[in-house]
């Protein structure tokens, strides 16, 4: 990466370090619970998720996290794993009300739950190991077409469940890149992606990490309200 997305890329990653994205149960930290700093990061290991309850774990993880803090994700993710783990069969075992009753950190748990089951039926239905199989845009239609999952969590869940590279757009990155004059705010979803694909090669370990970096550089720096951009390490190219 020799252009400025490039370089703005190794100065986040010069700042924060690698991010250990996606957080895992199994490397959940066993202190205070219920938690209140998010944990199960795998710093510079991008061989996570492996095997298919990690991987299932990543798809029921990236639907919860619409529209909500990961902290409550945390929660209804170890009620989750506390209840029977994350294998196909327990998931899809767990009645309606019950999954509502593991998930009502998470907001909207209603919705959610029968986004959940639909996946989960769609995804058994289509057989996981031959999703993997597909290529990035497939897997990304395959999700696509279940009610409820839009782009932002098809792309969090191709990227990060099935290490494919589709650079993620979340508001973070609509806040970051306009502040820094690089991307009009109110882009569409797939031109802003088309931006960054054609900056960034393909690849899932740079997209995993950029992904991470821009939301933790918005959540510590260029917040909404009040950035702190004296200390940011990017102010010398930011058009704020
Ligand atoms: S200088 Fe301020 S507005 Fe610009 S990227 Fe940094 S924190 Fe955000």
């Amino acid at each position: 990466m020799e252009n400025e997305i490039g370089e703005i890329y190794h100065l986040l990653l010069n700042e924060y370090g690698n991010q250990g994205w996606w957080p895992l149960s199994r490397y959940y930290s066993a202190g205070a619970l219920p938690p209140t700093v998010p944990t199960g990061y795998h710093e510079g290991d991008y061989r996570p998720p492996e095997g298919d309850e990690d991987v299932l774990e990543v798809i029921v993880g990236a639907i919860l996290a619409q529209n909500v803090s990961w902290i409550g994700v945390e929660k209804a993710i170890r009620a989750i794993k506390r209840r029977n783990g994350f294998s196909m069969a327990s998931l899809r075992s767990i009645p309606d009300a019950e999954m509502q009753d593991l998930i009502y950190t998470t907001r909207f748990y209603r919705e959610k739950a029968k986004r959940i089951r639909d996946a989960l039926d769609a995804i058994s239905s289509a057989g996981l190991s031959r999703l993997h199989e597909r290529p990035a845009e497939g897997l990304r239609e395959f999700f696509l077409s279940i009610k409820g999952i839009g782009r932002e969590t098809a792309d969090s869940i191709v990227l990060y469940a099935f290490k494919k590279p589709l650079f993620v757009v979340d508001a973070y990155t609509r806040r970051l890149f306009s502040r820094l004059g690089l991307v009009d705010k109110s882009e569409d979803y797939d031109a802003i992606q088309a931006f960054f694909q054609g900056s960034v090669a393909r690849d899932h370990e740079t997209y995993n990490e950029y992904h991470a970096l821009v939301v933790a550089h918005c959540v510590r720096a260029c917040k909404k309200a009040d950035p702190r951009c004296g200390a940011c390490v990017l102010r010398k190219r930011c058009k704020y």
